[in-house]
């Protein structure tokens, strides 16, 4: 069961009995879950008469593309003017699947300058400060799930529609990898359950996201397994790096290398896997692990990045050797706690 804090679903009734201009953001490099909890208020929200905008620092997946209302998603980055004029005129901005500022790139300063009042929907652990109303709940498997989970405590399901119940599970699905982590509680099998009542086709959407790569996108995933996995048995760990001429090799799209880093983590008795990969200015970290092992700590602590107990991620300005070389020390450092993880 979860409990929504009363006082907050009160005063968000309260904020949505009349009309009013809303914009939606979440977080760079957009995930399923930021999307799909995106798209899914945007469309319950238009449903109950707001007029709604939904603004993503930029650009996300090809696989996300097909969701109900893609088209009408903002991207900062090359809308520079026009996201800045939504969001000066809004009465209320939902910041959804994300708790520090950082994590929301340039639109950081319109969000901190803009007088609207701000309402956070997250699940990730150690939130800042950053809205007037707060829903963050670490023991939920999604923000998806979390908006879902409100809009039921303001008593407005049947206000659901069709697209916002296949965005929300969309968001679902991804974030706990096809209902295999994070969603132990009960609560997301019976959300998944009530959203399917709408009609949503969960093959579809399954195919969808899942199976709609390119031929270069598999054959890279070989080449990362066969070539450029390392396994460190006695870290019961796996690293896998792409450098930038790899990836052009195999003619790269964001969205291509996502899945990788939880791969290593099927062999046997692996409870860590990082995946390191090559970006312009800078060297991008994905962190899995299985069982205790705080995958989110050695981000936050090496990486200068965050995220959940099992699913973190970071960036580092060394290069990519360094940045391997880095993580075999932490390895060492991080002995005991890899091999007592499970
Ligand atoms: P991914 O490995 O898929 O990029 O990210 C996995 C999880 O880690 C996501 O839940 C995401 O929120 C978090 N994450 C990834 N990169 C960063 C980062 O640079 N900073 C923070 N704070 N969290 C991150
Ligand atoms: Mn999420």
């Amino acid at each position: 069961m979860i409990n929504l804090d009363r006082s907050n679903i009160k005063k968000l009734n309260k904020l949505l009995t009349d009309k009013k201009k809303i914009t939606i953001i979440t977080h760079v490099n957009p995930d399923g879950d930021a999307i799909g909890s995106s798209l899914g208020l945007y469309h319950f929200l238009i449903n109950i008469g707001h007029e709604v905008y939904i603004i993503t620092p930029n650009d996300y997946p090809e696989f996300l593309h097909w969701l109900p209302g893609n088209n009408n998603v903002i991207k900062f980055f090359n809308k520079k003017s026009k996201s800045e004029k939504i969001i000066n005129d809004s009465d209320l901005i939902f910041a959804l699947d994300f708790n520090h500022i950082d994590r929301i790139d340039k639109l950081e300063t319109y969000y901190q300058k803009s007088e609207a009042i701000k309402i956070l929907i997250d699940h990730h652990p150690d939130p800042q400060q950053l809205a007037d109303i707060t829903f963050s709940y670490t023991n939920v498997s999604s923000t998806a799930e979390l908006v879902f989970l409100i809009i039921q405590e303001l008593g407005a399901v049947s206000k659901i529609t069709k697209e916002s119940a296949t965005c929300l599970y969309t968001g679902i699905m991804t974030d706990t990898g096809c209902f295999n982590y994070n969603c132990s509680n009960p609560s997301t099998f019976k959300t998944a359950s009530e959203l399917i009542e709408f009609g949503i086709d969960i093959n579809n959407i399954s195919t969808s996201v899942y199976d709609n790569y390119s031929m270069d996108r598999m054959k890279l995933m070989g080449y990362s397994l066969n070539e450029k996995m390392k396994v460190y048995p006695e870290y019961r760990t796996a690293i896998i790096t792409l450098t930038k001429d790899e990836l052009t090799k195999f003619n790269f799209k964001p969205g291509d290398t996502e899945g990788f880093v939880n791969l290593p983590l099927s062999i046997k008795e692996m409870v860590f896997s990082v995946f390191i990969i090559e970006k312009k200015d800078h060297v991008k970290l994905s962190f899995r692990s299985i069982g205790n092992f705080a995958a989110n700590k050695f981000a936050v602590n090496h990486f200068n990045g965050g995220g959940h107990l099992n699913a973190a991620g970071g960036q580092t300005s060394l290069n990519l050797n360094e940045t391997i070389s880095e993580i075999e020390k932490l390895l060492r450092k991080y002995s005991k706690q890899l091999n007592n993880a499970l």
